[in-house]
């Protein structure tokens, strides 16, 4: 097929599935109990400084962890730059890490006080995760708010964003890295494919600088190169009434779920192009490699998704991998 005529019908193909994804909001508008605020809140996260030039983890309560802290320290400083790891080196000497009952959940990092939480069974299904955690907090204690990665907690109103897309990329992150070696189950199974398609997008080590200096307003601002701040505030809040709304597993299928999942992944789509038509412009890359990538992408996509312990489609209207003679209409 002609690589000029693809190109046309991928630019084509992105704002007919956006149109057909908005009457599908229209319809569900007056049922639909969570919507995105007007005024959103996103903080520059403070400037910090490194504290420690030494880790010290005698303080430890937890014997049996130890050599798991070895091996994430000893990870991180192989794989990432000596700047992403400062809130590594800032918040691990004076971490505490306890077990302690915990309702539905295998580890808990509670950023205002810098502790981790361990339920007694299923450590290493937790720890690693929530070292990630730990390893991408800031706590600024004078405005109250709590910078962990991609989410924002702002203690004062108690108004939260960013937790999917954080918990997704603390998921992603732990499986890279401690997955096979240990076995671990994977949770956010949604948040985790979403993420990792962004980070196809934004790139890895561009994905990784903000996330381990908790800069989720870095994160918008660079994909406001191709794409408005409220299209990307919506993704953002849309992963997060996912995430929410996950672990209640006796969830009916939802049509507010499907909504936020259409919008999650039209989004995706529509921001790849976008990437893809600038590089197109620019020289970067032609026509025929425009195509492949594009395709490629969108192998990324399965024909359906699970929340909870329900099915959902993927895009509204058609799927990407069974049908894609609609891709040429
Ligand atoms: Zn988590």
């Amino acid at each position: 097929m002609n690589s000029t005529k693809d190109r046309d019908l991928a630019l084509l193909f992105t704002p007919n599935i956006v149109l057909s994804s908005s009457s599908i909001l229209e319809d569900y508008q007056l049922n639909k109990k969570f919507n995105p605020p007007k005024d959103v809140t996103i903080s520059l996260p403070p400037e910090i400084k490194q504290k420690y030039n030494q880790i010290n983890i005698q303080n430890i309560t937890i014997k049996e962890i130890e050599i798991y802290l070895l091996e994430f320290i000893h990870l991180l400083e192989s794989n990432f730059s000596k700047d992403y790891l400062t809130c590594l080196y800032n918040n691990i000497n004076e971490l505490s890490i306890n077990k302690r009952h915990l309702f539905n959940y295998t580890g808990y990092y509670d950023v205002g006080n810098n502790e981790i939480f361990l339920s007694h069974k299923n450590i290493i299904d937790a720890i690693f995760h929530e070292l990630f955690h730990m390893s991408s907090s800031i706590y600024d204690k004078e405005k109250g708010i709590q910078y962990s990665g991609f989410e924002q907690f702002y203690e004062d109103d108690g108004y939260d964003i960013g937790e999917g897309l954080d918990e997704g990329y603390t998921e992603l992150l732990t499986h890279r890295y401690f997955g096979q070696k240990y076995d671990i189950g994977l949770s956010y199974q949604f948040e985790v494919a979403t993420v990792y398609k962004l980070e196809n997008i934004i790139g890895q080590e561009k994905m990784s600088e903000l996330y381990f200096h908790a800069n989720l307003s870095g994160l918008i601002a660079y994909l406001e190169q191709y794409i408005a701040r409220d299209e990307i505030i919506n993704f953002i809040v849309n992963l997060d009434f996912i995430c929410s709304k996950e672990s209640q597993l006796h969830l009916i299928k939802n049509k507010k779920m499907q909504i936020a999942i259409n919008e999650i992944n039209v989004f995706l789509i529509k921001i790849f192009v976008k990437k893809l038509n600038k590089k197109l412009e620019d020289g970067l890359i032609n026509k025929e490699k425009f195509d492949i990538e594009y395709r490629t992408f969108l192998t990324m996509f399965d024909s359906r998704v699970k929340i909870g312990n329900q099915f959902y489609k993927s895009l509204p209207e058609f799927n990407l991998k069974d049908n894609n003679d609609n891709l040429k209409r």
